[in-house]
């Protein structure tokens, strides 16, 4: 039965899932609160489950076309010392090749899919929501008041309607900022290789995207605010880095004054359920596992593909669809945020010892351990990949 449908956030989530419920036949209004999407930010890696769902919306082959090679990761410690090289084929030997792409890519991919088949109304965000039995009615910063059968907030980690509604949601704060960002320059870094730098309370990965465009993104722990930290960015980073070549130093110092970035602090959101009433949580906004999983944007097409799934199982009982998506994606949610959680405590070690503990293990470990440390984590059970209630 064909419904409203209100997705507030236009990001991968909120994208994927109108795509999705569009083709079901739903009625979608997208609001989005950018005045025009941007290109900013760094790299996103598409896994399995990610790129089997963008297979079955037609958007694989301009996904692959438009990725970055991926041959190897270099781990190296502070000052350059190699701690392992993985390769990216070896690894992922047996495995659906996963898409490493920049986040502006993925999303102008899934953008185009809707941009001439709804109304997504830009620089416009919710002021005010209330729901009854049968209708939300949502108020909208221009005064314009919207009615739907259900809202779908996607706005992202620092979703401000989650705040309204799900009063019971928390942002665990990891104290970590991260900048990333991408940097059009020559160089003499060999294509495909990512190069990561593990230290004490900070990370910093450097990926050549081609001969003249660099990715870059790097983890500070910092407790400050983000705002301050966001407005500090440039002095921050120099400081950061001070102790490290001078190419790492102009490279940091170029990327904030003149690079395409995108700053927040890592936040993990728990919400005990996506769930109230006729209104759902959807992607980073429900269910952020942090920028350390390399698991936003999988997961957030992966809970937009479930939420679509539950609709078509249940056409006449949204509320039942809805119960049925929290269910399904309460165990996947944990396991991902708990492996997040444990990547946070390996790749930004807190002293001195616990980097070379990490370093040694990680550097004596035979080579299926080292890519099981890698893989392991990101692979969900048959049933959560074929949407199986638990
Ligand atoms: C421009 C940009 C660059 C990014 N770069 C990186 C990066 O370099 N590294 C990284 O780890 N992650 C980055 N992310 C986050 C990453 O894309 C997400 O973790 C992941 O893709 C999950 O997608 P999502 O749709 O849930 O959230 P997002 O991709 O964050 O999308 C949320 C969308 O909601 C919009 N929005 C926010 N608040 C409101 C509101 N109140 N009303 C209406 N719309 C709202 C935002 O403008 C955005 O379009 C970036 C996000 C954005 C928006």
């Amino acid at each position: 039965m064909k419904k409203r449908m209100i997705i507030s956030g236009g990001g991968i989530a909120g994208l994927t899932a109108a795509i999705f419920l569009q083709k079901q036949g739903h009625e979608v209004t997208i609001l989005e609160r950018a005045k025009a999407f941007t290109n900013a930010g760094y790299l996103l890696s598409l896994k399995n489950f990610g790129v089997r769902i963008m297979e079955e919306l037609n958007l694989a082959k301009p996904l692959r076309q438009a990725a970055t090679p991926s041959d190897f990761m270099d781990f190296v410690e502070g000052q350059g010392n190699l701690i392992r090289r993985i390769s990216y084929e070896k690894m992922n030997e047996g495995m659906e090749p996963s898409i490493t792409l920049t986040r502006g890519d993925l999303h102008r991919e899934i953008h185009q899919a809707v941009k001439d088949k709804m109304n997504i109304l830009m620089d416009t965000c919710i002021d005010s929501v209330d729901q009854d039995a049968h209708t939300v009615r949502v108020t909208l910063t221009t005064k314009e008041i919207l009615e739907a059968d259900a809202l779908i907030i996607s706005e992202g980690l620092r979703s401000t309607t989650r705040e309204k509604c799900f009063e019971d949601s928390k942002l665990e704060d990891f104290n970590v900022f991260y900048v990333g960002g991408r940097l059009r320059r020559n160089h003499t870094y060999q294509v495909g290789s990512f190069k990561t730098f593990i230290d004490v309370h900070k990370m910093l990965s450097i990926y050549p995207i081609s001969r003249d465009e660099l990715a870059i993104q790097c983890y500070i722990y910092q407790t400050q605010a983000v705002s301050s930290l966001r407005q500090n960015a440039r002095q921050l980073l120099e400081q950061t880095f001070q102790n490290y070549s001078v190419e790492v130093q102009t490279l940091m110092a170029d990327l904030v004054e003149s690079g395409l970035v995108f700053a927040d602090k890592m936040g993990m959101i728990h919400a005990p359920n996506l769930v109230n009433g006729r209104i759902l949580l959807l992607g980073d906004a429900g269910y952020c596992p942090t920028a350390l999983s390399g698991m936003g944007a999988s997961l957030s097409i992966y809970g937009a593909k479930a939420l679509a799934h539950f609709m078509a199982d249940s056409p006449q009982d949204l509320l039942q669809a809805f119960t049925h998506y929290n269910a399904l994606m309460q165990p996947v949610i944990e396991k991902f945020q708990s492996n997040a959680r444990n990547n946070a405590a390996s790749f930004l070690p807190k002293d001195e010892r616990n980097l070379q503990a990490f370093a040694s293990a990680f550097r004596n470990a035979s080579e299926s351990e080292a890519h099981r440390r890698l893989t392991d984590q990101i692979i969900l059970t048959p049933d959560q990949r074929q949407l199986v209630l638990p």
